[in-house]
């Protein structure tokens, strides 16, 4: 080879190089949501897509369907990013904020005080609360007070889980999923499930559930949030501001019509 066809080759095999580092440092977005490789900015979400309606996977549908992954995209769309969707277990959505492997937590989460020590919430953007769901035939529960002497599955690391805690005499079994509870609950390995209400409904009313029921008493009433890194006040400030303006533009009441129908809010 000539010197000057050897330059040529040196030449171009360091400007691939380049190239190839440049996409490199282009696709790896960090956790303040700033360029992909099309310059696009991302927000990494985190969820339990185990909460219908609120996430849930729907086998004919490729991306997470519910209220919650509705509002997030709509979120994201009004704050120009590009929304990132994590499956992630309940118990580690936290860990998962703090590790800044995700920006936001949207998972029907509960504004608790508890919470509010490790991460910043959003203004609330549904209200919700603690019912339970027993067996049909089912007669000595009716309240949450007759839950003393009993067995109770509710999902870990919830608040459904902290307050049953509360109730003196109860057995407490803390499973995985409310879909996991609902099965002990069927199989008699529990006598009643304590969880999020809507869920309750969705599953007694959507999911053609038979041989259980949802008992009308609630425990509480609960504001879920969307959870922030402790220290991203900028993030916080962003996501409220497009809560506010969807709530203003009618966004927020289509995406709640579509799930909840016309219940009231
Ligand atoms: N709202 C309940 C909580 O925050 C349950 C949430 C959930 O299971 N996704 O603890």
């Amino acid at each position: 080879m000539s010197k000057m066809k050897k330059l040529i080759a040196l030449v171009a095999v360091c400007a691939l190089m380049m190239l190839t580092l440049a996409g490199c440092g282009g696709s790896s977005s960090s956790g303040s949501g700033s360029g992909a490789a099309s310059g696009e900015k991302v927000l990494k979400v985190g969820a339990t897509v185990d909460f219908a309606p609120f996430e849930f996977q729907d086998e004919s549908q490729k991306e997470y369907q519910g209220f919650d992954m509705d509002l997030i995209r709509a979120i994201g769309k009004e704050m120009g990013y590009t929304v990132e969707i994590q499956n992630i277990g309940f118990d580690g959505l936290i860990p998962a904020l703090q590790a800044k492997n995700i920006d936001v937590i949207i998972s029907g989460m509960t504004i608790t005080d508890e919470r509010k020590q490790n991460v910043l919430f959003s203004d609330p953007y549904y209200q919700s609360g603690l019912t339970m769901v027993v067996r049909d035939n089912e007669t000595a529960i009716q309240k949450f007070q007759d839950l003393k002497g009993h067995k109770v599955a509710v999902q870990i690391g919830t608040t459904s889980a902290a307050e049953v805690k509360k109730i003196e005499g109860v057995e407490v079994k803390e499973l995985n999923t409310p879909a996991d509870c609902f099965m002990e609950l069927k199989a008699n390995g529990v006598d009643a499930v304590v969880n999020d209400r809507p869920v309750n409904d969705y599953y007694i009313t959507k999911t053609g559930a038979t041989g259980v029921k949802a008992l009308p008493e609630r425990l509480t009433a609960e504001d879920y949030g969307i959870a922030i890194g402790k220290d991203n006040t900028e993030m916080q400030k962003k996501v409220n501001d497009a809560l506010k303006k969807l709530k203003e533009n009618g966004e927020y009441d289509k995406i709640y019509a579509k799930w909840f129908g016309d219940q009231m809010k």
